[in-house]
């Protein structure tokens, strides 16, 4: 009987793990054609200045609206985009809306940063600054509203190929980020090397503030290593008004979390940033975009 339980057990492993690899394999078959069939879409998370609150950007965060398994999360499909060359493709769709919200932004007197995730894939390509260069040009953005963000662990990846990449991304004047911060291995010694222009602390020390020393102590240290190599320092996962006042009393630049605004659909993002903007401004003055 108990051998038969095991049996069961296996089959039923086996069978899930056929699952798993049959998801995959659809999402990686479908994902071009989702793409042009607007079932990606492209969401936006506002990022503030400590401690007035002014908004300065927002970031571009992708779901999958899939017409069998509902809202697809990113950290599921993009392993999967970036095994392939598709990543390609995700990343130029990103930036080509980002870079019409940002121009819409600065139509309305709104000098917003709109920060597009870049993959290893996009960092390992020659090709992408000249395309990035293209696309800034076409649409008429400074450069210094375009932000990348890139994980430390993908610059690891092959440091040969993505640095210059980096250096000609940065001297076209986009600004570069690196995300996730904490949670690699070189953190410290290899930031210096990097040439980006802001560090955003990843969120599970920002999330772990209030009940742990630890990430208090590592938010801290970050907090001070930024500054200390002239970047400016944005929190991730501030969800509450606690862990906001902490990081104004560490002197943190930049938040970003549910306490400020979860990631918005485009039009409900233009109504937030709408009544945020206008909220201020008094009768007879123009909007400002300080709140
Ligand atoms: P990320 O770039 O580190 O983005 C931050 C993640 O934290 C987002 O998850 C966001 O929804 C979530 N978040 C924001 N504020 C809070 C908060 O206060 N509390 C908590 N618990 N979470 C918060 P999301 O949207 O699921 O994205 C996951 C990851 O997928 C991103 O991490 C990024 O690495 C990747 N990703 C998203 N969009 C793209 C894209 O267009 N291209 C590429 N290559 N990667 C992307
Ligand atoms: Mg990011
Ligand atoms: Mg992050
Ligand atoms: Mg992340």
């Amino acid at each position: 009987r108990a051998a038969r339980n095991g049996e069961d057990g296996v089959r039923g492993y086996v069978a899930s793990m056929g699952q798993i690899f049959l998801r995959r394999f659809q999402l990686v078959t479908q994902f071009r054609q989702a793409l042009d069939a607007g079932q990606i879409e492209v969401h936006y998370q506002p990022k503030v200045a400590l401690p007035e609150r002014r908004v300065v950007g927002a970031e571009a965060l992708v779901r999958w609206s899939h017409p069998e398994y509902g809202r697809l999360s990113p950290d599921e499909f993009i392993p999967v985009v970036e095994a392939t060359g598709m990543v390609d493709a995700l990343t130029t769709f990103v930036m080509e809306r980002v870079l019409v919200r940002v121009r819409a932004w600065l139509a309305r007197g709104l000098r917003l940063s709109g920060a597009v995730n870049l993959s290893v894939r996009n960092l390992a390509d020659e090709s992408f600054p000249d395309r990035v260069a293209e696309a800034l040009a076409r649409h008429g953005i400074p450069p210094g509203l375009l932000t990348f963000e890139l994980t430390e662990s993908s610059v690891m990846a092959d440091p040969e190929r993505c640095l210059p990449v980096l250096r000609r991304l940065r001297a076209l004047g986009v600004h570069l980020a690196v995300d996730d911060f904490g949670t690699g291995y070189s953190s410290l010694a290899y930031l210096r090397q990097l040439p980006v222009d802001e560090v955003k602390i990843d969120k599970s020390f920002v999330l772990g503030m209030g009940t742990d020393l630890g990430d208090m102590a590592v938010v801290r240290s970050i907090v001070e290593l930024g500054h200390s190599l002239e970047l400016k320092v944005v929190a991730e996962g501030v969800e509450d008004d606690a862990a906001r006042d902490e990081l104004v009393r560490m002197g943190c630049d930049t938040a970003q979390g549910y306490l400020i605004s979860r990631p918005l659909s485009e039009n409900r993002f233009e109504v937030w940033l709408q009544a945020r903007t206008v909220r201020k401004s008094r009768p007879g003055q123009e909007a400002e975009e300080h709140v």
